[in-house]
């Protein structure tokens, strides 16, 4: 990004360059962040402008910095790009009102929706009861209010789905079955669980990574997102865990009997290269004619120099000594490229059918098959397909992206129990108007220095307003906004006047169209009466 050219980044980049506070992503706690850069570092979150080329016509969040960052979110954009299937997925607690917060995530399903995808919309009400506390009828209240915002906002749900946790059977079995693949010290570690925790908030947390994998259910596997703040991350990390777990098979590359991680791999496949003269097992000549072995390969890495790849050159010299340890150990065993089936979960017969399924020469051991001649890729796609015939779901990892959260207009976090920081979509618009009239700004304390120095758009709420929302697909206005302010051009009043008759606008229209959406609601499927009882867990 030009240094020069103001980002319309949503007014949360941090430009003071403190140390940031330390980080934390708790799904039940406070939602703040400090440094969103800091998620990168420590969770392996990636920076959503390494995949924002791959998307075609990107969505507005995406353009301004509000969408952030991402886990292999490339896949789907990639399956979008290519008309091929993908789905998202994204669930709502109803314990309070839909605000403007939650339109971001509403909006990010309705346009994936429209790219295509199988969209999924759930109301978190297991989570909501167990975690919260909220009672059946609070649920029941709520629920409603979330799915009438999502439809008022465009979601179709002739072309997607919405339920309830409560009432998905699939999903309840599902969670079942994951949950023999987790274990309470994890739970602990991942989530701070304890003693204390009732075991309703875990079934509810096992709930979650059944939902987040429902849409490989539905209809086959396929890439999924899952639009959420960052808060939500934990989840999506044992998800993805637990997907991998499920799998019958774990397929990876070897040249011999051992095991090589990735950067082994790399050196190993250099000598081999190099000794075997470009041997190419998948052009379908029999494979490894070659005779090298692998005490050739050890001393010709002996003498390799790896290339330096930054910091990684560290990391290389290490897998160079183990990968010439693994080679020596070695010896005369014959080296040669191949795909390696390892059996994680299969039943016998699963097993039995994959080493039949194999074209070409393949060996067979103990726990694993080794394929010759026959690309990774492939491989995946024949133990996905085998793994689905005999009753398993061959899971793909889920992605994920991750917004920003919205300042408080106070100041401060946005948070649904401070009704002047936030502005709830069933909010009269004429509150929704005085709320932004009265809130907080980046602005100058005369008007006479703002003209001098600029106002703080970065550190606005009100700005904030404007490119998470106001300014919508509009990004003429939300940048005219942004340099307007910063270039001393645009007084704090007139802005916040703007701001808010547009707000205004904004919420008359949303609660005029979940009026319509009402009839729509009320056609589709879902128990908004539930009837049920019980007190719910701790809060
Ligand atoms: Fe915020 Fe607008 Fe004032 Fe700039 S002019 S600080 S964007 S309210």
């Amino acid at each position: 990004m030009n240094e020069d050219t103001p980002r319309t980044d949503g007014g949360t980049e941090r430009a003071d360059g403190e140390p940031s506070e330390d980080v934390a992503l708790d799904p039940w706690g406070s939602a703040s962040v400090g440094d969103y850069a800091d998620l990168f570092a420590e969770f392996g979150i990636e920076a959503f402008d390494d995949v924002a080329d791959d998307v075609v016509d990107p969505h507005y969040l995406m353009r301004r910095g509000v969408i952030f960052g991402h886990r292999e979110y490339d896949v789907v954009a990639e399956a979008m790009a290519n008309d091929e299937p993908f789905a998202a997925l994204s669930g709502f607690m109803p314990t309070g009102d839909p605000h403007i917060g939650h339109k971001l995530v509403f909006d990010e399903l309705i346009w994936h929706q429209r790219r295509g995808g199988d969209v999924f919309g759930l109301i978190a009400d297991l989570e909501a009861h167990s975690a919260r506390g909220m009672s059946w009828d609070e649920i029941d209240e709520h629920a409603r209010s979330y799915l009438l915002s999502l439809l008022a906002l465009g979601f179709d749900p002739e072309e997607g789905e919405l339920y309830r946790q409560s009432d998905n059977r699939a999903v309840q079995d599902l969670g079942f079955e994951l949950g023999s693949k987790a274990n309470f010290s994890e739970f602990e570690a991942i989530y701070g669980f304890d003693g204390e925790t009732n075991i309703s908030h875990m079934q509810s947390v096992v709930t979650q990574t059944a939902d987040i994998l429902y849409p490989q259910l539905v209809d086959e596997p396929k890439p999924t997102v899952i639009p959420v703040g960052p808060d939500q991350d934990p989840h999506v990390r044992l998800t993805r865990d637990l997907a991998t777990r499920m799998r019958y098979f774990k397929v990876t590359e070897a040249f011999a009997s051992f095991e090589l991680d990735d950067e082994e791999r790399t050196l190993v496949r250099a000598a081999y290269d190099a000794l075997a003269g470009g041997d190419d097992p998948a052009s379908g000549d029999e494979a490894g004619d070659s005779d090298v072995r692998c005490e050739d390969a050890a001393a010709w890495l002996a003498d390799y120099e790896p290339p330096e790849v930054d910091a990684e050159a560290v990391d290389l010299e290490e897998a160079k000594a183990s990968a010439l340890d693994k080679l020596r150990a070695g010896g005369r065993e014959p080296l040669r490229p191949r795909v390696r089936f390892l059996d994680r979960n299969a039943t016998d017969e699963a097993f039995e059918a994959l080493i039949g399924a194999i074209a070409g020469e393949k060996r067979v051991f103990e726990g694993h098959v080794d394929a010759f001649g026959m690309t990774r890729e492939a491989a995946e796609s024949l133990a996905r397909e085998v793994e689905i015939d005999h009753d398993g779901f061959g899971f793909r990892q889920p992605s994920s992206i991750y917004h920003r959260f919205m300042t408080g207009l106070t100041g401060g976090k946005m948070s649904s129990s401070i009704p002047a920081s936030h502005i709830s979509l069933l909010d009269d618009p004429e509150d929704g108007y005085d709320k932004v009239r009265s809130a907080t700004t980046g602005g100058r304390d005369t008007a006479e220095k703002q003209r001098e120095l600029g106002g703080e758009a970065d550190e606005c709420p009100v700005y904030e307003l404007y490119a998470y929302l106001l300014a919508g697909d509009d990004d003429g206005l939300a940048t005219e906004v942004y340099s307007e302010c910063v270039n001393g051009e645009r007084l704090c009043g007139g802005c916040k006047e703007q701001a808010a008759e547009l707000m205004r606008e904004f919420l008359e229209e949303h609660q005029e169209k979940r009026a319509e959406a009402e009839e729509l609601l009320e056609d589709l499927d879902i128990d908004l009466d539930s009837d049920r009882r019980g007190t719910g867990g701790e809060h």
